[in-house]
């Protein structure tokens, strides 16, 4: 019984959470556009709209020829420009909030720069923001922590790797760059220290290198794109989920051909072959990423689409079998679910009734062969020693003395009395029995005693493994 309630606690309690989950869910899907959250486990995943650019597909002119480019245009009938999401991404673990990247703020004009806004929209304080993750320090992804000089997340640290912040901020880069790039190099160097000044002010600026874990997110090494691009995994149960960054540009033409680089790709070459190399890894272990520059909210999964090609599969897609398209589709039919079911759990209060099989306590009436006991009176049949009387008839030996030997037939009642002698033997054992029934009712109540502690183990036992379980799940 106890465990079963126990379960019904249980089962209720979850079903709690669940409506907890869907009402936020609900709630999401009637907010505006900027933002779309994400449940990846314990985290809550928030993706940031920052806006949406508009990309020459010419800047697609990297690590392939002219024809190959050329076909790839036609054969996906790309014409002039490509739209292309800048977002940025809040991860909510109950505890902290972090974000990875901040999008362009002004930085870029006024059809990018909603990072913030979006934060708030959500329902966040932007002082709440105690981590902010940089992919690397290109002005779509690093110009949103800043506003005017002031830190758009005052008490956020923000982190880099190591080798991005040498690139940009060591005065000696440039010189090591072509010429024609160098002026490019410093405008947007400008863009870079003014949006960490403030953080820099506040030693809120730092850097971390491969291998790091920070605030339970790993570095992934996805160099290319800038010498210090990075990608940061965070891990639930046996997922995972990869904020990636720029290691793609246009979900239409770098899944179909990952080896174009796009031009401010520092190292082309490099970049294409961490795109492939991340992209076959992510498909693999059906990784959800969340992109940059993938269309908002730029959530999905990568799969493999034949050699060396790949496809973008985006939340809530048909076409993703995994968990990315359930969170979307259960949001409303769960509400409705969830009520029905728990009036059933209440039904499985009637399981109560096997206890009903206690009634099988019943058999204990048995014991009511003690009331076989009573044959004991039959130990009255003494009494037939009366027939010690047929003694008498020793004294009509006289007359018809020979008559009498029939007579002698009423020692057939002597052979009642044996008949009730056997009885009364029967009643010994009986009251054996009987005695046996009584010594064994402590045996009886010994055992329900041993069910019972063994239950009461079990269920300690249950409770026990259960808290284990749940003090593991918080870690
Ligand atoms: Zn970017």
């Amino acid at each position: 019984m106890k465990a079963l309630s126990l379960a019904l606690l249980m089962s209720l309690s979850s079903l709690a959470f669940a409506q907890a989950d869907v009402s936020i869910q609900s709630n999401v899907s009637k907010a505006q556009s900027g933002f779309y959250n994400y449940q990846f486990g314990p985290y809550k995943i928030v993706a940031l709209q920052d806006g949406s650019n508009q990309l020459n597909r010419e800047l697609f002119n990297q690590n392939i020829s002219n024809e190959e480019r050329t076909a790839l245009f036609q054969q996906l009938n790309i014409e002039n420009t490509l739209a292309t999401s800048v977002n940025a991404f809040l991860i909510d673990d109950g505890h902290s909030l972090m974000l990875v990247d901040s999008g362009a703020a002004s930085c870029f004009g006024d059809h990018l720069g909603s990072v913030a806004k979006n934060i708030e929209a959500v329902g966040y304080k932007l002082s709440n923001i105690q981590t902010v993750f940089l992919t690397h320090l290109h002005p779509d992804h690093v110009c949103g922590i800043s506003n005017a000089g002031k830190a758009v997340f005052p008490l956020a640290t923000l982190y880099v790797h190591e080798d991005e912040s040498k690139y940009w901020l060591d005065p000696n880069t440039v010189t090591t760059l072509p010429s024609a790039s160098q002026q490019k190099f410093k405008q947007t160097v400008i863009h870079i220290q003014q949006a960490i000044e403030p953080y820099q002010k506040t030693s809120s600026f730092r850097t971390f290198k491969d291998g790091a874990v920070i605030n339970g997110l790993e570095v992934i090494n996805t160099t290319g794109h800038t010498p210090g691009h990075r990608s940061f995994k965070l891990v639930s149960g046996d997922q995972t989920l990869v904020f990636l960054g720029d290691v793609v540009h246009s979900h239409q033409l770098q899944f179909e051909q990952p080896k174009l680089s796009v031009d401010f790709d520092t190292d082309p070459v490099k970049a294409s072959e961490t795109r492939i190399k991340t992209f076959d890894a992510l498909a693999l272990n059906k990784s959800v990423v969340a992109a940059a520059h993938l269309p908002f909210p730029g959530i999905g999964q990568i799969a493999l689409n034949g050699n060396l090609k790949y496809k973008w599969m985006p939340l809530g897609s048909p076409a993703t079998p995994a968990t990315p398209a359930t969170p979307a589709t259960p949001a409303t039919p769960a509400t409705p679910a969830t009520p029905a079911t728990p009036a059933t759990p209440a039904t499985p209060a009637t399981p109560a009734t096997p206890a009903t099989p206690a009634t099988p306590a019943t058999p204990a009436t048995p014991a009511t062969p003690a009331t076989p006991a009573t044959p004991a009176t039959p130990a009255t049949p003494a009494t037939p020693a009366t027939p010690a009387t047929p003694a008498t008839p020793a004294t009509p030996a006289t007359p018809a003395t020979p008559a009498t030997p029939a007579t002698p037939a009423t020692p057939a009642t002597p052979a009642t009395s044996a008949l009730i002698n056997p009885s009364a033997e029967k009643a010994l054992p009986e009251v054996v029995e009987v005695a046996n029934g009584t010594v064994a009712e402590p045996v009886v109540n010994e055992t329900v005693k041993k069910v019972s502690e063994s239950t009461n183990i079990s269920i300690q036992e249950s409770i026990r493994k259960e808290v284990t379980h749940t003090t593991e799940a918080t870690q």
